[in-house]
Formats: structure tokens, sequence, C-alpha cells
């Protein structure tokens, strides 16, 4: 290493592609293709603005480094902004899709042990997306092994440690306005019928069998 260099030893500017626009968040009902769309192209700015932060990061002064203002601080903190900001929309998108369905066996006991039921949950969703400035969840918590409903009110604000998004309800008004106006608890129903269960049982699977390969039981 070049004792002179500054660029030595700083972590090296990880990228992220969008994924790929699933063909079923452009058919739901209620919710229309255009806004969907326009929904999407924030999805893909937010990829767009991590890669930047990131690659800015590379040469941010590390010893400028101050809690009122620099540049480093800046940019740590709003790269969790657009970190949430594509996760959160990864997790939306993939949770919608005309075809409804149900909740498998295996999710359907959990929802009954910790949210009183599918219908439990859907009150507890509707709620939480009503309360939520941003974001609602349904996560599971791997340390105390239940699953529970969390707020957001930006893309990276009330983030749990050890808990895994499985349904994301994005409450931001771009997200409604344009099919509902104001009307935010029709859209929240509209999310509810879009529900894509069979994505949303696929997420579950994983996650059973990540504590089975963890060695945890439950
Ligand atoms: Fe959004």
């Amino acid at each position: 290493m070049d004792p002179g260099d500054e660029q030595e030893g700083h972590a090296v500017a990880h990228q992220v592609t969008p994924m790929d626009m699933p063909g079923k968040i452009l058919e739901l009902d209620g919710i229309s293709a255009e806004s969907v769309q326009a929904h999407w192209g924030l999805y893909e700015a937010y990829c767009n603005k991590y890669n930047e932060v990131m690659q800015k990061l590379e040469s941010a002064d590390r010893g400028a480094a101050n809690q009122i203002y620099s540049d480093y601080r800046g940019l740590r903190e709003m790269l969790t902004f657009a970190i949430g900001g594509i996760k959160n929309h990864e997790v939306y998108f993939n949770n919608l899709s005309a075809d409804g369905g149900e909740p498998s066996d295996q999710l359907a006991e959990q929802l009954q042990k910790d949210l009183g039921g599918v219908d439990g949950f859907l009150t507890e969703l509707k709620a939480a997306g009503m309360a939520a400035r941003g974001w609602a969840f349904l996560a599971w918590d791997w340390q105390w092994m239940r699953l529970d409903l969390h707020i957001g009110d930006a893309q990276n604000t009330f983030p749990v440690w050890n808990a895994s998004p499985i349904i994301a309800l994005d409450v931001y008004e771009h997200s409604y306005i344009a099919d509902f106006s104001t009307a935010r608890p029709k859209y929240i129903d509209a999310f509810i019928r879009n529900l894509d269960w069979s994505s949303v049982n696929e997420v579950w699977a994983g996650i059973q069998r990540g504590h089975e390969l963890l060695g945890a039981d439950g």
C-alpha cells in the first residue's frame, strides 16, 4: 500500500441493478398500470441513487467525518435511505398480483398463533397502513420467532434487527393518489385484494428452510 494514496483501504463501491419488472404487476385489480409504471420509475431511481452514493463514498474524506455536517455523514445517511427504497419496493412489487390466492397452511398456522389468524392480520395491516407515513410491514423475527407488524415513516426508519419483511405495503401518496385520490383506505383494500399469496408463501417457505438450516426449533 502506498501511504500517499488516500484511496487505499476504502470500501469497494458495491453496485445494484433493478430487478426485472414482474409482468403481473401491470394487470392489477383497481391499481392501474400507469400508476404502477410511474411507481416503478421511483424504485429504479433508488437503485441509481444507491450506485451514485456508493461511488461518492469511495472518495469521501474519512478524516473530515463530523456529526453536524460532513460529506461522509450525508452519504452514509442517504445510503440507508436508498437501500430502504430499493428493498422495500422489491418486497412490495413482488407482493402484488391479481391472482390473489390464500396463505399456505404453514403460514396460516403462524398467523393464527401470532396475530389471531388471517383476518386478525388483515385488520392489523389496515390499521398499520393507516398509521404509517411510509410503510407497513409484516415481518418475521428470527430471534423472537414470531410474526409482527412494523411501520416505517420513511424508507429507512424503524428497522427491527433480525427481522425479515414478508409483506410490504407502500402508503406513500405516490402509491395511490393517481387511482384513489386521497382515499388511502380504498387503496389498502385494493392492495389486499391484489396480495400475491403464492409469492408470499414462497418467502415464508424460504424462512422455514432457513430455520432448518440454522438448526433452530420452529
Ligand atoms: Fe413507493
